[in-house]
């Protein structure tokens, strides 16, 4: 569960040996409605930062073993005590050791014996920085995740949630420089809907749209992690195979034909060949082409030239 950092009632976390201490502490901050944890010693109140999660910590100086400045550092140095303000108590009024709490990273401090309304004053004004502190860290997160929603969003086609042409472009030129550099293989498939304007024709745009999607859907459920399916445009798709030569870039590709066809869309009947199916072609780095242009140049011929012989087929070899 997350924890409850709301500054309702905040949490205060009171390190002292002295019991006496620790009650009069714990008995002033109860007036506030603060919640108060305390700690007998510096180990202590390290094990107690990372179930509290205070939003303030009173430290006494004098402490037996690890005394309060040593407290103070190790504190500032964990994850979750970092940004936790923290009040040194001491009982010497010395400026001398202020300049050593601040070296260790105390944020104020207070001598004994307290002045409760100075006590509570001072508490008041750090859990105020601690929530704002709160709020900034809050706003940080949410403008990182709208940040990585945004990145998300430009390289997805809308309609689809495949991969966009700018992505698909980006990621193939990626991979032939990856081929290139590991003398691997790499191939790309592209296909489009056969009789596809009839269809939208026939049927409305809308309906077309749900094919469009459903084909999205039976292709990356039927592809592997590191290959990426993009809408490339309108009704034509990619889908970049890394590390996969052509006889096994023809084998995936006519496992997408096969699956388009044997799916059924809705009203499939009223097409020319009876059925919503696909035509695929099929072009691999380094046999058909080096570059992105080849690449995609080579595919997109084929694919017309399975359109010629009659759509529905895979057609992985001839001109590119
Ligand atoms: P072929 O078998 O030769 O591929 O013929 P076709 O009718 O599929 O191809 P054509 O290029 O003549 O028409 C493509 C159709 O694809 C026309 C267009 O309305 C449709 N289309 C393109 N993008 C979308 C889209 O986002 N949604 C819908 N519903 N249809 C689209
Ligand atoms: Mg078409
Ligand atoms: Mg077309």
């Amino acid at each position: 569960m997350k924890p409850d950092n709301s500054n309702h009632h905040p949490k205060i976390l009171v390190v002292d040996d002295i019991p006496v201490n620790l009650q009069l502490l714990q008995a002033y901050l109860a007036t506030q409605n603060y919640r108060t944890f305390i700690a007998r010693n510096g180990v202590e109140a390290l094990k107690q930062v990372e179930v509290v999660e205070p939003d303030l910590i009173l430290l006494d100086v004098m402490m037996p073993k690890m005394n309060g400045f040593e407290t103070c550092k190790l504190l500032k140095k964990s994850e979750k005590a970092r940004f936790t303000p923290i009040i040194m108590v001491t009982a010497l009024n010395e400026i001398e050791s202020k300049i050593q709490g601040i070296e260790a990273g105390a944020d104020d401090f207070i001598s004994k014996p307290f002045n409760k309304l100075e006590l509570l004053a001072r508490v008041k004004s750090l859990l105020r920085v601690k929530s704002l502190h709160d709020q900034l860290q809050e706003k940080i997160v949410q403008l990182e995740n709208a940040k990585e929603r945004l990145r998300e969003l430009a390289v997805t086609d809308g309609l689809t949630g495949l991969k966009n042409y700018r992505h698909f472009k980006d990621v193939l030129s990626l991979e032939i420089k990856r081929a290139e550099r590991h003398k691997s293989p790499l191939s790309l498939i592209m296909f489009d809907i056969d009789f596809f304007k009839n269809y939208n024709d026939r049927h409305g745009h809308l309906a077309g749209d749900r094919v469009l999607q459903d084909i999205a859907i039976l292709v990356t459920k039927n592809i592997r992690k590191i290959d990426l399916a993009a809408r490339y445009g309108g009704e034509e798709f990619a889908v970049i195979l890394p590390s996969t030569n052509t006889k096994n870039s023809r084998i995936v590709a006519e496992k997408i034909r096969k699956l388009v066809e044997d799916y059924h869309f809705p009203f499939q009947e009223s097409q020319p060949n009876g059925n919503i199916t696909i035509s695929v072609g099929v072009s691999s780095y380094p046999s058909s082409g080096k570059t992105f242009e080849e690449l995609v140049s080579c595919a997109d011929k084929r694919l017309y030239a399975a359109k010629a012989k009659g759509k529905n087929i895979v057609v992985d070899e001839g001109e590119c």
